[in-house]
Order: C-alpha cells, then sequence, then structure tokens
C-alpha cells in the first residue's frame, strides 16, 4: 500500500501547490467559514491548514489517510500507464507518503479531539487531544523522500506565485469564506467572508483595483451571468487575473476567455487581458465536467449563446461607465 501511495502522490499532489489546493478543498468540503494557511519555504518545508470546519470523527481519522486497494495496479510500471486514476480518497494518503503530517481535529459534539501523527506514510501517534473545532492540519517536509524535491529547490518563487493564484481562485469562488494565506509571518492574502464577491475581489487585488472594475449582468433562458471586469485602463499581461466561475466552482475555458477580450474590442491592447472575476450560473447538465482529470477544464454546450452573453454583458457595462 505504501508503494500504491507514493505512486498516486505523483498524480494527485505532484508539486506543493497541489497539497495546498487539496487541503483547501477538504476544508471547504468540510464547510469551514474560515480557512487560513500557513507557509514555510513556498510550502516545501512546511504547510499548515487550520479550519473551522466539522472535523473528522475520533475513529476516522486514521481511517481518512487510508486508499482503496485498486485491483487495477500490479506494479510501478503498470501505475504509470494509467492517465486518470479518480482522486477519490487518494489526497490524504498520497500527501502521507510524501511527507510528515499532524493532524488535530475535533467534531462537534466531540467529548475530545484526536491528533495523528504519519511519517513516511506509517501512523507514529493516534491520541485524544484537546477540543478545538475544526481541523489543523501540518504537512511538513514535503517530498523529502522523493527526487521531485530537488526540481522545487530551484523554483520556489515560482511555486509561491502557483499557491498564491490558487488560493485567489477558490477565495473568489467562496466570498462566504473568510481566507487567510501567510508565507513566513507575510500576509499574502486575507478575505473577510462576508459573502460579498466585490469584497473578496478588494481583499485579493486591492480595494485600488476593485475602484477600477465594473459590474456586470446578464441573462437569457439559459445562463445567467454576473462578476466584475476591469475598465480598459487596467489590464494584465497574463490571463491569470481572468477568473471563471461555474456555478460557484472555478474552471477553465479558452473560448469564455475570449469572448471576455471581445467584449473590450479594440480597447484592448495586443497581449493585454482584463482583470475579470465572472460566475455563470446554469443547467449543470449543460457542462461537461469530464474533459481533464483536475476537472478544471471544461467543455459547454450551447458555448456560443454563452460567449456572445458574456461579449454584450461586457461591452454594456463598459459602454454605460463612460456616460
Ligand atoms: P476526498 O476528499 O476525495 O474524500 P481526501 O483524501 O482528500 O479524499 O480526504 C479523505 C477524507 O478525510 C475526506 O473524505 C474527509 O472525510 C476527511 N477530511 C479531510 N480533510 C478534512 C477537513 N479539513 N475537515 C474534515 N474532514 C476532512
Ligand atoms: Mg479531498
Amino acid at each position: 500500500e505504501q508503494l500504491a501511495n507514493k505512486i498516486a502522490a505523483g498524480e494527485v499532489v505532484e508539486r506543493a501547490a497541489s497539497v495546498v489546493k487539496e487541503l483547501v478543498e477538504n476544508a471547504i468540503d468540510a464547510e469551514s467559514s474560515q480557512i487560513s494557511i500557513f507557509l514555510e519555504e513556498s510550502g516545501m518545508k512546511k504547510i499548515q491548514i487550520v479550519d473551522n470546519g466539522e472535523g473528522i470523527a475520533n475513529d476516522e481519522v486514521a481511517l481518512a489517510f487510508r486508499r482503496h486497494a485498486t485491483s487495477k495496479i500490479r506494479d510501478v510500471n503498470d501505475l504509470f500507464r494509467i492517465q486518470t486514476l479518480g482522486f477519490r480518497g487518494e489526497a490524504l494518503p498520497s500527501i502521507a507518503s510524501v511527507s510528515m503530517v499532524e493532524v488535530e481535529t475535533a467534531v462537534k459534539e466531540a467529548e475530545f479531539g484526536t491528533r495523528l501523527v504519519i511519517k513516511g506514510g506509517e501512523v507514529v501517534e493516534n491520541s485524544p487531544a484537546p477540543l478545538r473545532h475544526g481541523t489543523k492540519i501540518t504537512v511538513e517536509n514535503l517530498f523529502y523522500n522523493t527526487p521531485a524535491r530537488l526540481k522545487y529547490v530551484k523554483s520556489l518563487q515560482a511555486e509561491l506565485a502557483r499557491i498564491g493564484d490558487i488560493v485567489n481562485r477558490l477565495a473568489l469562488s467562496h466570498p462566504d469564506i473568510a481566507f487567510r494565506l501567510v508565507h513566513e509571518g507575510n500576509e499574502m492574502l486575507k478575505t473577510t467572508g462576508n459573502g460579498d464577491l466585490k469584497v473578496a475581489i478588494a481583499g485579493i487585488y486591492g480595494m485600488n483595483t476593485v475602484k477600477k472594475m465594473v459590474e456586470i449582468h446578464a441573462e437569457d433562458l439559459d445562463f445567467t451571468v454576473s462578476g466584475f471586469v476591469s475598465l480598459p485602463e487596467l489590464t494584465r499581461s497574463s490571463r491569470n487575473y481572468i477568473s471563471l466561475l461555474i456555478n460557484g466552482r472555478f474552471i477553465k475555458n479558452f473560448q469564455l476567455n475570449k469572448a471576455i477580450t471581445s467584449g473590450y474590442g479594440s480597447k484592448l491592447m495586443g497581449g493585454r487581458f482584463p482583470i475579470a472575476v465572472i460566475d455563470i450560473q446554469m443547467d449543470a447538465l449543460l457542462v461537461d465536467v469530464n474533459v481533464h482529470p483536475t476537472k478544471q477544464e471544461v467543455r459547454l454546450s450551447k458555448e456560443r449563446e454563452l460567449m456572445g452573453l458574456i461579449t454584450r454583458a461586457i461591452q454594456k457595462a463598459l459602454a454605460s461607465e463612460r456616460l
């Protein structure tokens, strides 16, 4: 099982940023209203996530770190050929196989919590812990036992930027959760969690940015499009500042990005992109999420119709701004 965990780690958590993503998504799944992330050395030395979610019951903590044995895979070589392992139930065991993990967790009704320590995939401590509603998970010395570690020592700065991107997006797609991201004592991001998207954008991109953004809204029978886009004077040299959500979930879609830039027409210089946070509410049946295993790149039915709606919503908002 240890071998399987370690290999799954290569797929599910191949870098510090994906560890952060998996752990924060777990905290979101646990219905937390506050999630704090503390990093050292871009997460390679330490990733600590503190949430106030529902916690894990005492007798289930160790279980959460076990993965389903799979019958398909006999040895390492088979495993590397499989492209799309289901990720269900794989994140925690994968992370624990390539790091040292400590969990403190408690559910609401409990009399005491649990402290679990795992080293190299083996449970070395499983004991009662003081009650603190929610979960604190600490991952140390990531990839200490894999060759991947060497790769990261060279690109810590890039890894931190990636983590920032991921947490930004999770925060934008959950304005009702208060996020905090701290790297070696420096606060990189803080949102209030008051549920207001504009306030969340301010927490991430700053108040001055929000002042140069306009609200958009449009709907037809299939879609409701809402959010904020920057004025043509405020652009970036990267698409990274375009955040697209479908039914509150972050997605990627090249065509919709094009629809956004189309809304600016000739006002957008070549190679420049707006800052945008756009949520699309739609029937989930119109989305095909199974295009990519990480389920971020999606394919849409009625894509043309949605593109037109987005482009026109932006044109309208920018036009009324100039009156
Ligand atoms: P998955 O999220 O696909 O179920 P994971 O390996 O990420 O698999 O997590 C395993 C289980 O551990 C989750 O299903 C959940 O029950 C529990 N868990 C993990 N993190 C948390 C958390 N922060 N709060 C509450 N439960 C958690
Ligand atoms: Mg998970």
